[in-house]
């Protein structure tokens, strides 16, 4: 489905972006791994190797525009373009408003919303010269409606849907498709923090009555990533097992 295209995934060490990895990997995909964590990130890369996928690994951390334009142009110079962006590193640093340190604020608003602006910036001039390409940006669904003592990340994910719908509307007349995904409760480290009380208190609010998996979220970029959504953007779909309707 994705043959002979290039795709970067941030974040792609592990859950939900080594889902994402995975899966464009599987069709046929040239994937370039993302992520701070390089150790996670090289046992991924050989995972997808070994499995017959192409696929290789850079350290990035995506707050950082420097390096993130280092990495755009280092895999410019190999491979010539670059198709598919997915925006999908992010962190969650909790707590409630009053406790919040400058620190929790800025780490989450720097990784989840300029690590995303980074990579948009870097791919926009190489796919409007091509005419062509797909960002996808992972927000959640807590940039929908919002969640006590995640006020960081809450604004993060919002400053990552709003950012979605201005790039789809500033890129469309280049050929350039720009989508969000919000999932809602998926398993990862991320919530594996989370306490068993607190999962079966979430578990009453999904419709669906359970977790949802990285591949959930996988499929709806695969989706997304291919032409059978050509006539889609700025959108932001939600895969949440029905939380939010
Ligand atoms: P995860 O398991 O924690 O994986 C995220 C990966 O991103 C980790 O390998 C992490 O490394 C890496 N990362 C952190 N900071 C980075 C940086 N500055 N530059 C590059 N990579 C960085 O998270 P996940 O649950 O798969 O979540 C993936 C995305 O989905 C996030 O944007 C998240 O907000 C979103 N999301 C998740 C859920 C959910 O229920 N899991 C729901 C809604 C939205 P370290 O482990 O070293 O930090």
């Amino acid at each position: 489905m994705l043959t002979g295209q290039t795709v970067i995934v941030t974040g792609a060490a592990q859950g939900i972006g080594k889902a994402v990895a995975q899966k464009m990997a599987l069709n046929h995909a040239r994937v370039v791994l993302c992520d701070i964590n390089d150790e996670i990130l090289q046992k991924t890369v050989r995972e997808i190797n070994d499995s017959g996928g192409v696929s290789e690994g850079f350290k990035t951390d995506v707050s950082s525009m420097v390096s993130v334009q280092e990495i755009t142009n280092k895999v410019l110079d190999k491979y010539g373009s670059i198709d598919i962006l997915i925006n999908n590193a992010g962190i969650t640093r909790d707590n409630l408003v009053l406790r919040m340190t400058e620190e929790e604020w800025d780490s989450v608003i720097s990784v989840n919303l300029k690590g995303t602006f980074n990579f948009c910036h870097a791919v926009a001039k190489p796919m409007i010269k091509k005419k062509m390409g797909k960002i996808i940006n992972i927000a959640s669904i807590i940039g929908l409606i919002g969640n006590a003592g995640q006020v960081n990340y809450a604004a993060s994910k919002a400053g990552v849907i709003a950012l979605t719908k201005s790039l789809a509307k500033e890129l469309a007349g280049r050929g350039i498709r720009v989508n969000a995904i919000a999932p809602g409760f998926i398993q990862t480290a991320m919530t594996d923090k989370l306490s068993d009380e607190i999962k079966q208190q979430m578990l009453q609010f999904i419709p669906l009555k359970s977790f949802g998996k990285p591949d959930d979220v996988a499929n709806t970029v695969l989706y997304l990533a291919s032409d059978l959504s050509s006539y889609i953007t700025g959108q932001v779909v939600v895969v949440d097992g029905g939380m939010v309707m």
